[in-house]
């Protein structure tokens, strides 16, 4: 591992299920999964202490599901059992590539992960081993992108990373709007008065209180991860400055 001074040492990836989906429709698309290692592992290189939040929206959603009449709250479990799936399929793609990388659960299943706990998450990232974090919150009625909030700054992350399909966040959606621009900096007052969509808005709530810098940037653009976790221009990045 390189021992080069990183401007942010230690990194909360939040991963959505998508990124194991690719484009097919439902579940994990092998290539997909193992480009994803392929763009972890450069950052594993760098010696980043790396969390991962990863999200389960590839096979459940709890909201798709309760509009299929099933409750809430057992959809939301569901959901949440998504994520463990998914965090298993990426343990195990990076353990191909010699990265060794702890599952932990919020809600406990001992003989298939361990459980999360703030102690040991800290112990495995101080080992130089990644950590896949499931279950999201372990409550429904959140997201991932809460629980890779909270998880962020349980462990102390210097940055939380959001990886998503587009390389930012900007003024209109840049699929429908040509005049869209990118913002290369915004703050989090901005994010919520504005309602920028970056997240849920528990998720950005509990960054500005707890002073979490976020970066948003498109996973699959290569490079991007490398270059953000560096401290270069990359996406947007959104604080409390
Ligand atoms: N979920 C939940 N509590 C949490 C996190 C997730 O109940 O703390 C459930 C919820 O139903 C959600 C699903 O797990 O829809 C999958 O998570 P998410 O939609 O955030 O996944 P992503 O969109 O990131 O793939």
């Amino acid at each position: 591992m390189s021992n080069i001074s990183l401007t942010y040492p230690r990194v909360l990836l939040k991963l959505s299920g998508e990124a194991l989906m690719g484009n097919t429709n439902f579940g994990i698309d092998p290539d997909t999964l193992s480009h994803t290692v392929t763009n972890l592992s450069e950052i594993v290189k760098l010696g980043v202490q790396l969390g991962i939040v990863i999200g389960g929206g590839n096979i459940f959603r709890g909201v798709g599901l309760t509009a299929n009449g099933i409750n809430r709250v057992t959809a939301d479990s569901m959901g949440m059992l998504a994520t463990v799936m998914n965090g298993l399929a990426l343990q195990d793609a990076l353990k191909k590539v010699n990265i060794t990388a702890h599952v932990m659960s919020a809600i406990q299943m001992s003989n298939i992960c361990e459980h999360y706990s703030q102690r040991n998450a800290i112990k495995h990232l101080e080992n130089g081993h990644l950590v896949i974090f499931v279950a999201g919150t372990g409550n429904p009625f959140f997201t991932t992108d809460t629980a890779a909030s909270l998880r962020a700054i349980e462990i102390g992350a210097n940055l939380m990373i959001k990886a998503t399909k587009v390389d930012g966040v900007y003024s209109a959606d840049p699929m429908t709007d040509p005049t869209a621009t990118r913002f290369s900096k915004l703050t989090y007052n901005k994010v919520i008065e504005q309602r920028l969509g970056v997240m849920d808005t528990t998720a950005v709530v509990l960054c500005q209180d707890n002073n979490m810098p976020l970066q948003v940037l498109n996973m699959n653009k290569d490079g991007a991860l490398v270059r953000a976790i560096k401290g270069l221009d990359e996406g947007t990045l959104i604080n409390n400055e």
